[in-house]
């Protein structure tokens, strides 16, 4: 497969460094002014503005669903928080100054699933769940949705089947979500996701398979499976615009954090957002999200681990979910399970190929150090996965220099790591202490 693929004469050097796992960091040729692009992209504001209303009728049931949310008056959402003595401690690790501040996306601390993933899975199973109760006359748009949470709407549901597969947190949030509504719900996983993972969603009376196989294959059983039974519905990772426009409602609610913070975004103080990327619904979600509204003031910036850099090798050869990064001699194995995913979604690197400033690739021992750094600075826990994008800064600021960068905000996006049980988290926290202690 290898030597029929075509690589751009300009990216073989790093293609190369990418099938020697060496950290690369790759700028996307393809980016376009955003006046160029606006009339061509497909998915509108409008049908994100719909998305965020869809919450917005629900907000009353997960109120009821999980009192966690009240604080927040049943909207899931995380705070943005500036972290200068991370910053030094980037700085340090990367031997690079930064240019600009820097803030941390705390979607760590999101309800419910405790990750990223509370945003796309939660919405779509929330949109399919709205689907069946207006189809059967259960419910209407105006009405209030707290009607969900009741015995009458949990026994029409149980009729029907949620499957989705998963390295983890996707079955952590459809899980979560579709049991809590009264739906049959089986969970496909894939050799990577963690035993804790499993053992919760177990808890909830969720029906996890175990796969040995990776995330891909775990993902394609499953659709399989949920086809052949008509009352099944399966959620489509790779696929789903849902899932998509779930996670682009959150580039919106953070235009009203940086408002109400008082951070400007415009042409003297452009905005760098750093996203740890699996498949990459999640971090293409809110990418487009916050392109649509910064225009060419946002740079978007994908993670991705050194054994795992499936979108930016589908975004280097323009086939997207046509390769694998098997078929660079890569196995995919990384600490990082959220991110464990060796074929990127067709959907989002299409909609991605002109929108997209670029990737960078992470080792998994960057990921324990900055965990550890993380940590110790400023009091915040993350999974392993969620702290790619944190080389990012330093990297860019190498990259694009002072002149642009002086006003810049700077946001990594955390994408998980509340549900970590305490002494699973500890570990990560010893190890990334290790290896901070022995760079000194
Ligand atoms: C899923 C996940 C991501 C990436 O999201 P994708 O939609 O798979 O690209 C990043 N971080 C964590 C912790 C995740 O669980």
């Amino acid at each position: 497969m290898e030597n029929s693929i075509e690589i751009p004469k300009e990216y073989l050097e790093t293609v190369k460094n990418i099938k020697t796992l060496k950290k690369v960091l790759w700028i996307n040729s393809h980016k376009k002014n955003f006046s160029e692009i606006s009339d061509a992209l497909e998915i509108k504001e409008e049908e994100i503005k719909d998305a965020e209303e869809r919450l917005k009728r629900f907000a009353p049931y997960l109120i009821k669903a999980f009192p966690e949310t009240k604080s927040t008056n049943g909207i899931i959402e995380s705070p943005l928080i500036e972290i200068p003595k991370m910053k030094s401690r980037a700085e340090e690790d990367i031997k690079e100054k930064i240019y600009g501040k820097l803030y941390i996306k705390c979607d760590n601390q999101l309800p419910i699933a405790g990750s990223i993933k509370a945003r796309g899975g939660i919405y779509e199973v929330l949109k399919r769940a709205e689907d069946l109760a207006l189809k059967n006359g259960l419910i209407k748009k105006d009405d209030d949705y707290s009607k969900f949470y009741s015995d009458e709407f949990k026994n029409f549901f149980s009729d029907y089947t949620i499957q989705v597969g998963s390295t983890g947190n996707l079955g952590l949030s459809i899980g979560i979500m579709s049991a809590q509504l009264g739906f049959k719900v089986k969970v496909h996983m894939s050799a990577d996701a963690k035993q804790w993972k499993k053992e919760l969603l177990r808890s909830k009376g969720v029906n996890v398979v175990e796969y040995s196989s990776d995330y891909s294959k775990a993902v394609e059983e499953g659709r399989k499976l949920s086809n052949e039974d008509p009352k099944s519905m399966f959620i489509d990772d790779e696929n789903s615009k849902d899932l998509f426009l779930g996670y682009a409602v959150g580039a919106f609610r953070l235009r009203e954090q940086l408002k109400k913070m008082n951070i400007p975004v415009d042409r003297d103080h452009p905005l760098f957002v750093y996203l740890p990327c699996g498949v990459g619904g999640g971090p293409g979600g809110i990418a487009y999200g916050l392109k649509l509204i910064y225009k060419d003031n946002a740079h978007l910036f994908f993670a991705e681990p050194t054994h795992s850099p499936a979108m930016l090798l589908g975004l280097i050869t323009g086939l997207h979910n046509q390769i694998s990064v098997k078929d660079f001699g890569l196995d995919n194995k990384t600490e990082a399970d959220g991110l464990a995913v060796g074929r990127p979604s067709g959907l989002v690197g299409k909609i991605m190929d002109p929108i997209l400033d670029g990737e960078f690739t992470v080792e998994d021992n960057q990921l324990y150090r900055f965990l550890a750094a993380l940590a110790e600075e400023e009091k915040i826990y993350l999974e392993p996965s969620a702290l790619a994008g944190f080389p990012g800064p330093a990297l860019i600021s190498k990259e694009y220099g002072e002149e642009y960068l002086k006003n810049s905000t700077h946001i990594c996006w955390a994408t998980g790591g509340s549900l970590v049980p305490d002494n699973i988290m500890k570990g990560y926290y010893e190890k990334g202490k290790l290896l901070n202690n022995r760079r000194k």
